[in-house]
């Protein structure tokens, strides 16, 4: 059993971690990069996670390596895991989260329900997927994206000329990947955790609203989800979690299309913005459930401890509100809703914190959370 858990990325999830860890009586150690960052009250050392030096040394004061992010350089981790360190989830999964033309790739191996899709290298390979696909494509680089950076509408070969340009392809691996527009009636997550030893556990699915890319509420359970779709997507999370050797917990963003079906969208091998809820809504939060995974001990239940949960993100509003100045107020109009605050410098559009509420009846959870959100945002 591992008791040292080294974190690679100092930002909320890691933050998130260091009271599951301190409950479990396990020591936590992050790796973070930069002074001041949110998970600063376990940051034992400051240093760039590109570096191999670097990160080896953080190695060699802990048992298991573990991430708060998926951008760790895989030739580092690979180098680690020749040394004879333990990497959460190993490097070979964590491949298929850096890169989402391999995803697709080998989840359609596995036969788990995906988009139509194409790997991209020129204008006419664009052109013909956008021929057979309606007359409109979503088109991503299959590195670097996050919060729909890196994700375009495209209905031309013109809609991403500089994309395809030698110069720019070169920037992403050499190839992008074209989907289907999936006509979706709303974007769920499927949560998850597996151990090195291969237990598995599910939470119920949710529902995620995105506001210009970014998750703006999360609905657990999702609104309206029959017994058989909740036994679909577990089962879909563990495909992908046993097909890709993924440990810790993972999240599989999907849609629900008009058509009925489910497709994965995206993964994360991490706590994931989508499963914040479960810090108050369930059992086991994700932050536990990922530090029992990576430490190879029995999961815990992902039972819900009430009937409904919301989780409405704090995104920054200007560059002077840190969502500390308005507290108080939220705390005293609205002390049924849970405040967590990341302690990061104010900035436009930056997640700042969240708020959960669960309670037996949604549309009251989902009041009081946007109530208490409001507060934090404008003061009133
Ligand atoms: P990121 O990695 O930047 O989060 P995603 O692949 O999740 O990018 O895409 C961001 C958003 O773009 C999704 O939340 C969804 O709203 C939209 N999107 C992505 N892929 C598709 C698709 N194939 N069909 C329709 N919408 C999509």
């Amino acid at each position: 059993m591992s008791k040292r858990i080294g974190v690679i990325g100092g930002g909320q999830l890691a933050r998130m971690m260091i009271v599951p860890a301190i409950h479990l009586g396990l020591e936590l150690k992050v790796l973070a990069e930069a002074e001041g960052s949110p998970a600063t009250v376990a940051a034992t050392m400051v240093g760039d996670y590109n570096q191999l030096d670097v990160v080896r040394e953080f190695a060699k004061t802990v048992d298991v390596i573990t991430f708060d992010h998926e951008h760790v350089p895989l030739s580092v981790l690979r180098t680690l895991e020749q040394e004879g360190i333990s990497v959460q989830p190993p490097s070979a999964a964590l491949a298929f989260a850096q890169n989402k033309l391999h995803m697709r790739q080998r989840l359609t191996e596995l036969g788990l329900p995906m988009p139509a899709w194409a790997e991209i290298k020129t204008a006419e390979q664009l052109e013909r997927f956008i021929a057979e696909n309606g007359g409109v494509a979503i088109l991503k680089t299959p590195i670097g994206g996050y919060d729909g950076k890196g994700v375009r509408v495209v209905r031309t070969s013109a809609d991403a000329a500089e994309w395809l340009s030698a110069e720019g392809l070169a920037k992403v691996g050499g190839s992008l990947l074209a989907e289907e527009k999936v006509d979706f009636v709303r974007e769920l997550a499927q949560l998850s955790a597996r151990t090195p030893s291969g237990e598995f556990k599910a939470w119920p699915l949710v529902q995620t609203v995105q506001q210009d890319g970014v998750c703006a509420e999360v609905l657990a359970p999702a609104p309206g989800a029959s017994e058989e779709i909740l036994a679909r997507t577990a089962e879909i999370a563990r495909g992908v979690a046993e097909g890709l050797g993924v440990t810790g917990v993972l999240a599989v963003e999907m849609f629900e299309a008009r058509d009925g079906r489910l497709i994965i969208n995206e993964l994360a091998m991490r706590p994931h913005n989508s499963g914040h809820f479960s810090i108050e809504g369930s059992v086991t939060s994700q932050f536990e459930q990922h530090l029992r995974a990576v430490s190879d001990l029995p999961l815990g239940s992902t039972a819900s401890r009430a009937a409904h949960a919301v989780m409405i993100n704090l995104l920054g509003v200007d560059d002077e509100n840190d969502f500390v100045r308005n507290y108080a107020k939220a705390m005293k109009d609205q002390p049924e809703a849970k405040l967590h605050v990341y302690g990061k410098s104010a900035r436009k559009g930056r997640k700042m914190g969240h708020v959960t509420v669960v309670h037996e009846d949604s549309s009251q959870a989902l009041a009081v959370a946007r109530a208490a959100a409001e507060i934090l945002r404008h003061g009133n």
